[in-house]
């Protein structure tokens, strides 16, 4: 009889069978190469670290490219069902249908299974060149609200009746604002919706991470001074749960607080903390923002990493323990079928779920793999062209390369 079980959500946290079925997509375009590749790395880093104590059970469902043409739908309900069921997942690039259709099925998912963090850390590889002096001193992990903001998608088009519409109603509701839009007949329209629901829950999981991992702060990132009520809101929201829920006291005169394990609370406006990450990275820590400025801040701080291509993310709800762990990078069509796309973004999105499972033997082993292959300068041909002197190998073989280094 088969040992393998789902993982279940318990009232103490997430239950994690020895052989848990985890669902996967492989993802479409170069989604093969790297499943290939880092399907054999993460078995033998949970073998490694477990022996035959442990196994994941994996279950392909099907997403994107392969679920079109086999089952004439981008994204199947089986698949969002199996996320729901299994509580967690993970997803190679999917191809984004052009013209109608699904708008993106990240998205869609994230949206069935009410995924409200995305998670991005960033941290740098030694001997990967960057833009920056000191890349080393970035280590931050970012909490991006995953639900709100302007990505809720309220919009009216230019031009179209919905815009007139939403126009008048506005001058006749609250004609002083109406007034303020320069140029009503050549407008676009959108809504911000920020909730006190939304931010604390948010807050709550970035608060949370932060005291389980040992972290030193907590960045609010808004741009409150503009958006009082929505960025604004968002600030002063997770300064009232930091002191509610974790027992925060000012700092002097405030508004900074600190939790009695020391863990500082502090926020800073978005355009400030993008200066602020390539001036003081070492001043943050965890990173609790607003969905568009999380969408900046994640690409900007991957960026002075040098780590673009190989940053993992994962979209979870801690409350009900759904979580989908994803590379961030698209299909990279142009190597499809090659053996060449580098499988990092993946494997360090499995990083974080074996991690979140609480198999951090394996998600260590992972880690130090990568390390020690980038050290010994054998590294897929994106990842050599950033590290002098190194030799770019294919997939399969980076593959290899990173299984030698876990034992
Ligand atoms: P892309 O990330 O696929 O490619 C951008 C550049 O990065 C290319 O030069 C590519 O070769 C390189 N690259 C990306 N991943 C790599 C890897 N693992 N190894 C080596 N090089 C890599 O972005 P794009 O070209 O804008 O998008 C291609 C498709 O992917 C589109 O259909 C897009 O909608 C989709 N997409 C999906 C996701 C996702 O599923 N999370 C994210 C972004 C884009």
């Amino acid at each position: 009889m088969s040992k393998a079980a789902p993982i279940t959500m318990t009232p103490q946290g997430l239950n994690v069978p020895n052989f848990p079925i985890i669902p996967h997509i492989i993802g479409d375009g170069s989604g093969p190469d790297i499943w290939r590749a880092a399907k054999r790395v993460i078995d033998a880093a949970v073998s490694a670290a477990y022996g035959d104590t442990c196994a994941i059970e994996w279950m392909e469902v099907l997403a994107g490219q392969k679920a079109f043409d086999t089952v004439g739908t981008w994204l199947p309900n089986e698949t969002v069902e199996a996320f729901r069921k299994y509580l967690i997942g993970i997803k190679g690039p999917l191809t984004t249908p052009v013209g109608g259709g699904i708008r993106s099925l990240n998205v869609a998912l994230r949206q069935g299974l009410d995924l409200y963090c995305c998670v991005r850390p960033v941290r740098y590889f030694n001997g990967i060149e960057t833009p920056v002096k000191d890349p080393s001193l970035v280590d931050m992990v970012i909490f991006r609200e995953n639900t709100e903001d302007i990505y809720a998608g309220i919009e009216f088009k230019e031009g179209s009746k919905d815009a007139a519409v939403f126009y008048e109603w506005l001058s006749q509701t609250y004609p002083d604002r109406a007034g303020k839009v320069r140029f009503p007949n050549t407008s676009g329209f959108g809504i911000k919706p920020v909730s006190k629901e939304g931010t604390e829950r948010l807050v709550r999981s970035a608060i949370q991470y932060a005291i389980e991992t040992g972290r030193t702060s907590v960045t609010l990132v808004h741009k409150g001074n503009i958006m009082k009520f929505t960025e604004g809101g968002f600030r002063d929201w997770g300064y009232e749960l930091a002191k509610r829920e974790f027992g925060a006291e000012p700092i002097g005169k405030g508004p900074w607080c600190r939790l009695p394990n020391g863990i500082v609370i502090k926020d800073c406006i978005c355009d400030a903390f993008l200066q602020e990450i390539l001036i003081h990275p070492k001043d943050h820590s965890v990173v609790a923002t607003l969905n568009l400025n999380g969408d900046y801040c994640s690409d900007a701080l991957a960026a002075q990493v040098g780590g673009i291509g190989i940053a993992p993310g994962a979209n979870i709800n801690y409350k009900t323990g759904h979580a989908v762990f994803e590379a961030t990078h698209g299909t990279a069509p142009a190597l499809a079928n090659l053996d060449k796309a580098n499988p990092c973004s993946f494997l360090l999105s499995a990083e974080m779920m074996l991690r979140y499972m609480g198999w951090v033997e394996a998600a260590d082993r992972i880690v130090a793999a990568i390390e020690g292959a980038i050290a010994d300068k054998t590294v897929t041909a994106d990842l050599a062209e950033m590290i002098p002197g190194s030799t770019a190998v294919s997939t399969s073989k980076f593959g290899d390369a990173l299984i030698a280094h876990l034992k």
